[in-house]
């Protein structure tokens, strides 16, 4: 039986504010247990929520980045549950006004053709607290931190209409960079800042009702979201190929077995009992609020992408990773200002940058030569002045001093001779001195040419232009030997 594969995704993604969403409590990650905890937070007695505008702002700027439709009429609402990592009894959530609806992710698939994955909605949240369990040899024991507790999230939920677990994954690559470029969060999914859970069924393909689906939790990395999705749609083929059929339920991605293991039947929504917040009334999102954010979004990855090929005639593939974050992108366009070639740079910026910026895990932003010097370094490379041999050589040594690439050039001396005449002398001497590669070249082994090239350049430690060598020694050998090596 040949089955159609549907995966809708919900996306919790941590806001980056200084406080939390109903508290002054700060939002940061970690900390020593309930220290970042607030009235409200621990749900004391006549505690009040008020809405951090910081939280709002941030939620409106992912929902336009992501091309919502913003509410202009919102509300909050309480999700009843009780758990002991959630003080209040319940959840500020919101329900059936959220603030944002309708817009999507374009993904790009391997045939080469785009898709556009429609969102249903982002609505914002609280996050709950945590629990730490500890099993001591007597007794086991539990303890609540609550510095997590009122953290702001949005839900940034999708319509089932990913085809594939690829689909899955290139969508929330794309999700993230686009948060990321508009800077409301880190997306960290190892620090919990993105949190994923992928809804999977599969259908007989042609039909048109979508089956039973399967929620899976806990995927806190992106092969995981892979795997899981893969495994289970695996073990759903395998439950209709008995003729047998399954409930809905919640199912948790085990990495370590490699599988989704059963964890409660799905909840429905009326049994969270859902009823709007009264302490938090219903809002206007002033339209004067939403243009201005609008129109302070910066260019998006894929519009940036584009640009990149079409304006700077990129290939896809280097505009596809100069694009990948924000600050590569900056830091490239501010190289590009100075060596004003658009190539070149990005050769340097993704192969010698990247290289040292991924293999140490860091921020293009740290990294210790900044985009004027690489800039530079280019610019001497186009105005001759250096060959692009003697340019790594520059780099490596920018990498440890914050000398500029003149400076550096001026002080080793590794200007390209540039002096004909000095070329020349070196050229004849080289010839005088490898009789037996002339020769050889001579009697149609072309090869030698590079030897004799190689010879020249040793000699000039690497400072003469290759091209200037070559064309001397040809004109001194005379026309190129026919081939017959
Ligand atoms: P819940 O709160 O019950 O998880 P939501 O509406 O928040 O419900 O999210 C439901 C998610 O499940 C959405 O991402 C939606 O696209 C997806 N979904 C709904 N039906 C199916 C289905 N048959 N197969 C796969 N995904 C589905
Ligand atoms: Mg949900």
């Amino acid at each position: 039986m040949d089955y159609e594969v549907i995966i809708g995704l919900e996306v919790h993604v941590q806001l980056d504010t200084k406080s939390k969403i109903f508290s002054p409590a700060a939002a940061s990650f970690g900390g020593s247990p309930n220290t970042h905890v607030a009235t409200v937070c621990a749900a004391l007695p006549g505690a009040l929520p008020v809405l951090n505008e910081d939280v709002l702002e941030k939620a409106i700027t992912a929902g336009l980045a992501l091309e919502c439709k913003i509410a202009n009429f919102t509300k909050f609402d309480r999700k009843n549950y009780f758990y002991p990592d959630l003080p209040k009894g319940y959840q500020i959530s919101q329900y059936d006004k959220p603030y944002a609806t309708g817009g999507g992710v374009k993904i790009a698939l391997k045939d080469g053709s785009e898709k556009f994955v429609n969102l249903t909605r982002i609505h914002m949240e609280e996050d709950a607290g945590k629990l730490i369990h500890s099993h001591d040899s007597s007794i086991n024991k539990s303890y609540v931190d609550l510095n997590r507790a009122g953290t702001p999230l949005i839900e940034i939920v999708s319509e089932p209409e990913m085809r594939s677990s690829e689909e899955a994954y290139v969508y929330l690559n794309n999700l993230k960079s686009i948060l990321r470029y508009v800077r409301v969060s880190d997306c960290n999914m190892e620090e919990g800042s993105l949190r994923c859970d992928a809804n999977v069924s599969i259908r007989p393909r042609g039909d048109k009702e979508f089956r039973t689906r399967i929620e899976i939790k806990n995927l806190n990395s992106f092969k995981a979201v892979r795997q899981a999705i893969d495994y289970e749609v695996e073990w759903q083929k395998d439950v209709y190929s008995r003729g047998e059929s399954f409930k809905q339920m919640t199912k948790l991605w085990d990495a370590s077995l490699l599988k989704t293991v059963p964890m409660r039947s799905k909840e429905m929504s009326h049994d969270y009992r859902y009823f709007p917040e009264p302490d938090l009334p219903a809002f206007e999102i002033p339209q004067e609020k939403i243009e201005a954010i609008r129109s302070s979004l910066p260019e998006l990855p894929s519009k940036k992408k584009l640009r990149f090929m079409n304006e700077l005639q990129l290939p896809e593939y280097d505009a596809e990773v100069l694009t990948s974050e924000r600050e590569i992108s900056e830091y490239y366009e501010s190289a590009l200002q100075i060596s004003k070639d658009p190539k070149k740079t990005s050769n340097w910026v993704k192969d010698e940058v990247l290289g040292i910026v991924n293999k140490e895990s860091i921020s293009i932003d740290k990294f210790s030569v900044g985009p004027e010097r690489i800039g530079k370094l280019i610019a001497l490379i186009n105005q001759g002045e250096i060959s692009g041999k003697i340019a790594k050589s520059i780099f490596e040594e920018m990498l440890t001093s914050t000398n500029s690439p003149e400076e550096i050039v001026e002080a080793k001396g590794l200007k390209v001779v540039r002096d004909d005449k000095e070329i020349e002398r070196i050229v004849d001497q080289v010839l005088e001195s490898n009789q037996e590669s002339v020769n050889s070249y001579k009697a149609g082994k072309d090869r030698a040419l590079g030897a004799l090239v190689g010879a020249v350049m040793k000699e000039t430690k690497g400072k003469a232009d290759p091209k200037t060598v070559n064309d001397l020694l040809l004109q001194k050998l005379g026309p190129a030997p026919q081939k017959n090596s």
